[in-house]
C-alpha cells in the first residue's frame, strides 16, 4: 500500500490514499465533481468515506530514516494533505498549502521578498492585509504602492527594478471594485515580479486567477472555502514547484499551521461550495435589483449591475457576480445607518462574510475603522455605507427583512 511520491525535493515512500490522489487529478473533472472528489479518497484502512482527523502530532518510525512519508504533524499531516491537493484542484494550480488564517497565508508570502523589495498593490485592499503590509512589513524595508488597479496603467507607472511583487484583491471590499487581472499580470510579465490575488471575495467556483497568469492564490478559507462560519483558515495556491517548496519551507521554519480538526472542517465545506455559492449569487442579484429600485437607496455597488465600472471584466473573469453587495442611503447620516443596521432579524450584525447566513455590517466603523475618514470618504465609503454578505436562506424572507429594516429610516 506504499509508493513513492516527490515531495519538494525529497522522494518519500507514501501511503495509498496519499498517493491516489495523482490519479485523481489526470481525469478532467467538472468544479462540482472537484470539490467533492479531486485529492479524497475513501480511508484504505477502515473505507470511511469522510478523510479521517488526524490529530496526532507525531508518527512512530519503522526504523532510523525508514515512515511513511510523515514525520513530525508541523511539517506534514494527512488531513491538511488532504485538504491542499483538493484545493490546488480548485484553483488549477500545481500544489496548495494550508495555513492557521488567511493572514497568516498572507505572512507566509510576504516572507518570499527581501529588504528594499517593491510590492504594489490595490489601494482598496482588505483592512488586515493592508495593516500586515504597513504596520509590520513596511518596518524590515519592503516598500509598498496602493495604486488603484481599476486601471491597469496605475501598476506601469509604479514599475521599477525593485518590483518583486503584485498583490491584487477582486472584487475589492467593500466598494466591490472589479481588477482585470489579465490586464495586471500581463504588464509584469517576463519580470521577476510574482503575482498574487486574493481570491476570497470570489471563491474558487467563481474566478481562477492561475488560469489568468496569477502565480499564487490566496484565500481566507474562513469565509466561501469553509462556509459556515465555524473555523479560521487560510489557503495558498500556487503555479509552481519551485513556489510551493520556498512556500513549504517557510510554512514548516515559521510554523503557522492549521490543525487537523480545522482542515476537516473545510474540507467538509468545500463539498458544498458550487451550490452555497451559486445560491448566495442568485440571491444577491435579486437583493441587488430590490435595493436598486427603494426611494430610501441613494447608490448600490454591485458588479451585476450593466452600469458598474468594471462590469464587462467582471463578466469576463467570473462565473457569476458575486454575493457581496454595499449601498448608501439617501439619508448618509450614521444614525441612519443604525437603523437599518440594528433592524434586520435574518440578516445578523457581523464582521466575515461567506457563509450561509446572511449579515449586514457596518465598514466606517467595523472592517475599515482604522482608515481616516478623508481617506474612505475618497472612495467613497461613507458613513452611511452598509455591507451585506448574502447567504442561501429564502431570498423572499431576505427581501422582506431589508424592507422592514429600511422601513425604519
Ligand atoms: C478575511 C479576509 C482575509 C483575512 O483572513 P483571516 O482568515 O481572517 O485571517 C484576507 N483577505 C480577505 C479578502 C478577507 O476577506
Amino acid at each position: 500500500t506504499f509508493f513513492l511520491i516527490k515531495f519538494g525535493n525529497f522522494v518519500f515512500p507514501i501511503h495509498k490514499i496519499l498517493f491516489f490522489d495523482s490519479i485523481n487529478l489526470l481525469y478532467q473533472m467538472k468544479f462540482g465533481t472537484k470539490v467533492i472528489h479531486a485529492g479524497i479518497q475513501p480511508d484504505p484502512d477502515t473505507g470511511a468515506i469522510m478523510t479521517p482527523i488526524y490529530q496526532t502530532s507525531t508518527y512512530v518510525q519503522e526504523g532510523l530514516g525508514r515512515h511513511k512519508g510523515f514525520e513530525y504533524a508541523r511539517t506534514q499531516n494527512p488531513t491538511r494533505l488532504v485538504l491542499e491537493k483538493n484545493l490546488a484542484a480548485l484553483e488549477n494550480g500545481v500544489d496548495a498549502i494550508c495555513f492557521g488564517s488567511g493572514l497568516a497565508a498572507q505572512d507566509a508570502v510576504l516572507k518570499l521578498l527581501n529588504p528594499g523589495d517593491e510590492v504594489i498593490s490595490t489601494n482598496d485592499l482588505y483592512g488586515g492585509s493592508y495593516r500586515q503590509m504597513v504596520r509590520v512589513y513596511a518596518k524590515f524595508g519592503i516598500v509598498f504602492h496602493f495604486v488603484d488597479m481599476q486601471n491597469p496603467q496605475n501598476i506601469a507607472d509604479k514599475l521599477n527594478d525593485k518590483t518583486r511583487m503584485l498583490w491584487i484583491e477582486t472584487p475589492t471590499n467593500p466598494m466591490l471594485s472589479i481588477v482585470d487581472i489579465k490586464a495586471c499580470t500581463d504588464i509584469v510579465k517576463g519580470r521577476n515580479v510574482t503575482t498574487v490575488v486574493d481570491n476570497t471575495f470570489a471563491s474558487p467556483y467563481l474566478q481562477n486567477p492561475i488560469s489568468m497568469g496569477a502565480d499564487i492564490v490566496l484565500h481566507s478559507a474562513t469565509k466561501y472555502l469553509g462556509g459556515h462560519s465555524d473555523v479560521i483558515h487560510g489557503a495558498l495556491i500556487v503555479d509552481s514547484n519551485e513556489l510551493a517548496e520556498k512556500l513549504h519551507f517557510i510554512q514548516n521554519a515559521c510554523g503557522a499551521v492549521p490543525g487537523p480538526q480545522d482542515c476537516f472542517l473545510v474540507l467538509r465545506g468545500i463539498k458544498t461550495l458550487h451550490v452555497r455559492v451559486q445560491r448566495a449569487c442568485e440571491n444577491a442579484a435579486r437583493i441587488a435589483d430590490y435595493l436598486l429600485a427603494h426611494p430610501k437607496v441613494s447608490k448600490v455597488y454591485y458588479p451585476g449591475f450593466s452600469n458598474h465600472p468594471n462590469h464587462e471584466v467582471a463578466k469576463k473573469q467570473m462565473r457569476m457576480f458575486g454575493a457581496m453587495i454595499s449601498f448608501d442611503l439617501l439619508d448618509d447620516s450614521e444614525a441612519a445607518a443604525k437603523r437599518v443596521l440594528e433592524g434586520t432579524h435574518y440578516f445578523s450584525l457581523a464582521e466575515s462574510l461567506g457563509g450561509v447566513e446572511s449579515l449586514i455590517g457596518h465598514p466606517a466603523s467595523m472592517t475599515h475603522a482604522s482608515i481616516p475618514r478623508e481617506e474612505r470618504m475618497k472612495v467613497g465609503l461613507t458613513d452611511s455605507l452598509i455591507r451585506l454578505s448574502v447567504g442561501i436562506e429564502d431570498v423572499e424572507d431576505l427581501i422582506q427583512d431589508l424592507d422592514q429594516a429600511l422601513g425604519k429610516v
